[in-house]
């Protein structure tokens, strides 16, 4: 395995932007995990299966799927699915079918094989406690629910889709709770990973605390 920089935190916590920054900054590649649990919620969708389904029924919808990154694009199944995953939507169904144990199982290798071609800033709620244990850095970045909500929120309406701040901060707090409280791979910060808050920081100042820990580590 190489070099591996892992990255936990709730959503709206601005991982995928500081990490994507690192990778860049240092010339790793950058695994956005959030993405394939997106991608597996819509293939589950895609082939029927209701939120309550047996685990059994899960596994086998599971069995043809394929998902690959390629050229900062996420496919599915062949299909370029990069927008489609980014509905509220789509991240409702991959906060729902992340917590179910075939669909961790699925992605566990997926994750690890990534790891194995080039050294990797990995980020999403089970870095550094399950895929990642012996990641050279560890980090949790966190942000009050009221600052994530409202980052969610005009992302989401840059993005065109017609958005409430209220709706969002309930669906924050419901996800948050169904992250944290799942049997398997919960979100929680590890002992060993270094605390960043990111609530009222800029991008630059979360970044450049990131990589003020990379290098008093490296
Ligand atoms: O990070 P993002 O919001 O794209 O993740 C979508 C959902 O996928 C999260 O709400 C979370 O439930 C799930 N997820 C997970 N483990 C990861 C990454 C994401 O359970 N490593």
């Amino acid at each position: 395995m190489r070099r591996v920089i892992a990255i936990d935190g709730p959503s709206g916590a601005g991982k995928s932007t500081v990490a994507r920054a690192i990778a860049q900054e240092l010339g790793f590649d950058y695994l956005d995990t959030g993405a394939l649990y997106r991608a597996i919620g819509l293939h589950l969708v895609r082939s029927g299966v209701d939120e309550d389904a047996t685990d059994e029924r899960v596994a086998a919808a599971l069995g043809p799927a394929r998902v690959e990154f390629m050229r900062g694009k996420v496919f599915l199944n062949g299909s370029d699915v990069s927008d489609e995953i980014r509905t509220p939507e789509a991240g409702h169904y991959a906060s729902v079918f992340s917590a179910r144990e075939p669909v961790r199982e699925f992605l566990l290798d997926i994750q690890r094989d990534a790891a194995l071609k080039s050294d990797l800033v990995a980020e999403g709620r089970d870095m550094t406690t399950v895929v990642f244990p012996d990641a050279f850095i560890k980090i949790y970045l966190d942000a009050s629910a009221e600052e994530r909500a409202r980052r969610r929120t005009l992302e989401l309406l840059a993005k065109g889709f017609a958005v409430d701040e209220d709706r969002i901060r309930q669906e924050i707090r419901e996800r948050d709770e169904r992250d944290s409280t799942r049997a398997v791979a919960p979100l929680r910060r590890a002992d060993d990973a270094l605390h960043i808050d990111s609530s009222g920081c800029g991008k630059e100042e979360v970044l450049r605390k990131a990589l003020d820990i990379i290098r008093g580590r490296s």
